[in-house]
């Protein structure tokens, strides 16, 4: 399981490890030192850490447990209790991330082949569909970011024929608040975006961090082992 930062004033990271055939959730301090194990589920043979909320008390995770359609679930660190969070049958649902301010979790559900970003509040029980705002139409966006002042969310969509990076402006009631708008076009083939499965991206207060990748190719010519002449 990918590693997940908390709120910079707590100074901590967390991750998972396989534990005897499970997954654990540990926590570590960024200067160093022990991590501390938080949680053991041997019935997971799988697992992503989505978020850490802002103020240090939530994590929002998926587990894969085969058979069901994605969802996100929700733990509080205190307690280890564990709650779903977004599920719905018709939607596989990834990339939970909550806003700066911590009272909303954006991310992208998936059905029919589309992928399409939401802005729901967090709470501390299942988000009914009914409260999933959505922001995005398009035919693929992935990867929802809050900006640093969440006013705006970042995304990765094929919208224009490549995987590039656009913004989504917020009103104040977390609706689309304007056009969408192009922040990076990755159209070249030595600087394009990976695969979405690949594909991860964060937004800091003054830069977005990406990995890209470079297609390249080598034509090799063999040629047959000369007649040698008599
Ligand atoms: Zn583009």
């Amino acid at each position: 399981m990918v590693p997940e930062y908390s709120a910079p004033t707590a100074l901590k990271s967390s991750g998972s490890a396989d534990y005897r055939g499970g997954i654990a959730l540990f926590e570590v301090p960024i200067s160093g030192g022990i991590p501390r194990r938080i949680w053991t589920d041997r019935r997971i043979s799988d697992s992503t850490l989505w978020d850490w909320s802002p103020q240090g008390e939530t994590i929002l995770y998926s587990d894969d447990l085969t058979g069901k359609t994605p969802s996100v679930s929700e733990m509080d660190l205190k307690t280890t209790k564990r709650l779903p969070f977004l599920q719905d049958d018709e939607y596989a649902i990834y990339e939970s991330h909550f806003s700066h301010d911590g009272k909303w979790v954006t991310f992208n559900a998936i059905t029919n082949g589309r992928s399409r970003l939401f802005v729901t509040p967090f709470r501390k029980s299942l988000a009914p569909r009914s409260e999933w705002i959505p922001i995005t139409d398009g035919h693929w966006d992935d990867k929802p970011r809050f900006s640093y002042d969440d006013r705006l969310i970042f995304l990765a969509s094929d919208r224009d024929g490549h995987r590039c990076i656009w913004a989504q402006p917020l009103g104040a009631d977390m609706h689309p608040g304007g056009s969408p708008f192009a922040v990076y076009h990755a159209h070249q083939r030595r600087r394009s975006l990976p695969n979405w499965s690949d594909f991860e991206m964060d937004v800091g207060m003054s830069m977005i961090v990406v990995n890209e990748e470079e297609l390249t190719g080598n034509v090799s010519l063999l040629e047959p082992a000369k007649a040698t002449s008599p």
